[in-house]
């Protein structure tokens, strides 16, 4: 019996398996090497371009007919064949990724290759049939965008969407988990808020975890307006005259609320006003392809227009991951040379702001990479509920 068959027969080859993969991954992010040597743990492929609201902050009102189309099935098939290790899968990308009719058949076939797998919606078209039918899918987890806690303001935000209608849909489907949690041995996906922070609704965020908390949901995500707005917005329009002093008193304010009523709540560090070291890890570890096949970046930098590394429909992803272009990106992240859009983003600004935050962050990889080792996943709070 050779080492892999004693290893696999002992139950020891997965653990074995996780431990490389970690290394290889610290490997990575200590030493940012122009070529990646390990293909990405994280992808984001991009559904569909075409949304059915025009949110004030999206890119998404400005992109031309030409660029509104749906991935298909055989296309996602043939593209998540070239990636056999992927640990993680975000279904979502510039539009509502439940306007794709293939949207639950890709899930499915995301999960029967053991990849942990989510979406984020703008909740309007998760009737109660496609929350059937998203159970069954087995995804692990739903991010929704819920930027406030007032019709008007929320309304006036994501415009087009029906603030009682959207609320309804992430509670009915929130019940319906609980309630198949019970049967299907504690299944249940990860739900949780999404809280873009900008001028108009930064004071509303306690409120929204309130109203997360009301309806049985358990996490709040708060992120920064994104660096890479296209067409005639800017970031500034939407962050100019939010004080570092109201900033930080809405964040004592909300870490107490959350504390209060046992919500998880993640900041994507918009409060943070030092930036002492700079980066990004994403270029490593991560890509994004759109649902015309273009290899970009990241979920900030999806505008393939702006900038691409090649066609994933074209030619095989792995001559491109270590490609000249992708190559010379990495390398821009040396000696602060790195693009003029990255030096806006979150990822680059806030998450690696010191040798804490990096040390943490590089722990939660890991904790997610062995969570998404294991399945089904387990949820108690959900079958407290
Ligand atoms: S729901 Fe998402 S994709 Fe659609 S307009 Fe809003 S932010 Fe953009
Ligand atoms: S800094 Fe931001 S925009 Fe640039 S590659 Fe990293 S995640 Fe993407």
């Amino acid at each position: 019996m050779g080492l892999k068959q004693a290893l696999l027969s002992s139950g020891r080859f997965r653990q074995v398996k996780e431990g490389m993969d970690l290394l290889r991954i610290l490997n990575i992010l200590l030493f940012k090497r122009a070529f990646a040597k390990q293909p990405p743990i994280f992808l984001n492929i991009e559904p569909t371009t075409r949304c059915n609201i025009r949110c004030k902050i999206c890119g998404n009102r400005e992109y031309p007919e030409e660029k509104k189309t749906d991935l298909s099935l055989i296309q996602f098939k043939s593209i998540l064949r070239q990636f056999p290790d992927l640990k993680f899968l975000c279904l979502t990308g510039g539009g509502e990724p439940l306007l794709n009719k293939d949207l639950t058949a890709m899930i499915r076939f995301a999960k029967e290759r053991k990849v942990h797998t989510g979406i984020v919606s703008n909740g309007t078209l998760l009737n109660k049939e496609m929350a059937k039918e998203m159970l069954e899918t087995k995804i692990d987890w739903i991010s929704f965008s819920v930027d406030s806690a007032d019709k008007k303001n929320f309304e006036e935000i994501r415009q087009g969407a029906c603030f009682g209608e959207v609320i309804g849909n992430i509670e009915y489907f929130r019940r319906q988990v609980s309630r198949n949690c019970l049967i299907a041995k504690g299944y249940a996906p990860d739900i949780s808020f999404v809280f873009v922070a900008m001028r108009e609704n930064i004071e509303e965020l306690p409120e929204v975890i309130r109203l997360a908390y009301s309806i049985g949901v358990k996490k709040v995500f708060v992120y920064k307006v994104r660096a890479s707005l296209q067409g005639s917005s800017s970031k500034d329009d939407f962050e100019s005259g939010i004080s570092l002093k109201l900033a930080r008193a809405v964040r004592v304010k909300s870490i107490s609320k959350a504390r209060e009523l046992n919500i998880d709540l993640i900041f994507k560090d918009f409060f943070h006003a030092r930036v002492k070291k700079k980066g990004c890890h994403v270029p490593w570890i991560a890509s994004y392809i759109t649902s015309q096949g273009y290899v970009c970046p990241c979920c900030v930098l999806y505008d393939y227009d702006m900038v691409n590394f090649g066609n994933v429909l074209e030619e095989d992803f792995s001559s491109i991951w270590n490609n000249q272009a992708y190559k010379d990106f990495r390398r821009q992240f040396k000696g602060n040379n790195m693009p003029s859009y990255c030096r806006e983003c979150t990822f680059y600004r806030d998450i690696y702001s010191n040798i804490n935050t990096r040390f943490f962050n590089f722990l939660n990889i890991c904790n997610n990479f062995i969570r998404a080792e294991r399945k089904p996943l387990e949820n108690a709070d959900y079958r407290r509920i």
